[in-house]
C-alpha cells in the first residue's frame, strides 16, 4: 500500500504538542482561497511511498512525542490513511510508537467522519474545518476561528484538554532550509508570510516562488 505525500519532517515543534513527527499528504481538492500550501493540492506533485517505508521511518526516530497528519487533504487517501495508522497503532501495542496522532482535515466534522468512520479508533484528535481567510484567530495550531480541535480518544482527551482553548500570544512556527528551499512548519497569523518576505528581503533573500500564491 502507497500513500502519496509531500513531506516527512522530524522535528516538529509547531504542530502539536511536544516533539513530533510530521507527515503532509499530497492531493486537495478542496481549495480553500488564502490557503498558504497551494503546493499540496496537486496529487502529481507528490512522492508515492510505501506505508511500511513511512512506518520504518516513523520507528527510526526513537521516542517522539507524536505524529501529526496534515497536508494537502489526508481523507482524500483514506484507504492509504488508514493502512498507514493501523500500522501506528501496531507500533503502539508493540510499545515501539507511545505518542498521539493528530490529523488536521479541511472537512467538517460530519463529512470527516462519514469519510473515515474509522477514525476514531486510529486518530487520537482532529482540526476541523477548512481554512477561512476571512475569519482570523489566535487559537493555537488554527488558522481560521471556525476550525475546531476535537479529541477522539481517551488518549486524545488526556493529552489535547490544555490546548483546546489555548491562545498564544505568538503562534509557534518554525523554519528550516532545505535543498535550497525554504520552509516553514506551523500555522502563520495573518501577515506573517508577508512580514517573513520582508525580513528575507532585508537579508538579500528573494523568493522565486512561494506556497501561497498560485504559480
Ligand atoms: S487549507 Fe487545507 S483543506 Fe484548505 S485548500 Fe489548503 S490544504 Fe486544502
Amino acid at each position: 500500500m502507497r500513500i502519496n505525500i509531500s513531506r516527512l519532517h522530524h522535528p516538529v515543534t509547531a504542530l502539536g504538542p511536544g516533539t513530533r513527527a510530521g507527515l503532509w499528504v499530497q492531493g486537495c481538492s478542496i481549495g480553500c482561497p488564502g490557503c498558504v500550501s497551494r503546493d499540496t493540492w496537486a496529487p502529481g506533485d507528490g512522492t508515492a511511498l510505501d506505508v511500511d517505508d513511512v512506518l520504518a521511518w516513523l520507528t527510526g526516530l526513537g521516542d517522539v512525542d507524536g505524529l501529526t497528519i496534515s497536508g494537502g487533504e489526508p481523507t482524500e487517501q483514506p484507504v492509504a490513511l488508514r493502512a498507514l495508522l493501523e500500522g501506528v497503532d501496531a507500533l503502539r501495542r508493540d510499545g515501539v510508537f507511545t505518542g498521539d496522532v493528530l490529523c488536521y482535515t479541511g472537512r467538517d466534522e460530519a463529512d470527516f467522519h462519514a469519510v473515515l468512520p474509522w477514525a476514531g479508533d486510529l486518530i487520537d484528535a482532529v482540526i476541523v474545518g477548512p481554512f477561512a481567510v476571512a475569519e482570523p484567530t489566535d487559537l493555537l495550531w488554527r488558522g481560521s476561528a471556525n476550525q475546531r480541535l476535537i479529541p477522539l480518544s481517551e488518549r486524545g482527551r488526556q493529552r489535547y484538554a490544555p490546548y483546546l482553548d489555548a491562545r498564544p500570544e505568538q503562534p509557534p512556527l518554525q523554519v528550516t532550509v532545505e535543498d535550497g528551499q525554504v520552509w516553514m512548519i506551523g500555522v502563520p497569523r495573518r501577515g506573517d508570510l508577508r512580514r517573513l518576505e520582508t525580513a528575507l528581503a532585508g537579508a538579500g533573500v528573494a523568493l522565486a516562488e512561494v506556497s501561497w500564491r498560485p504559480r
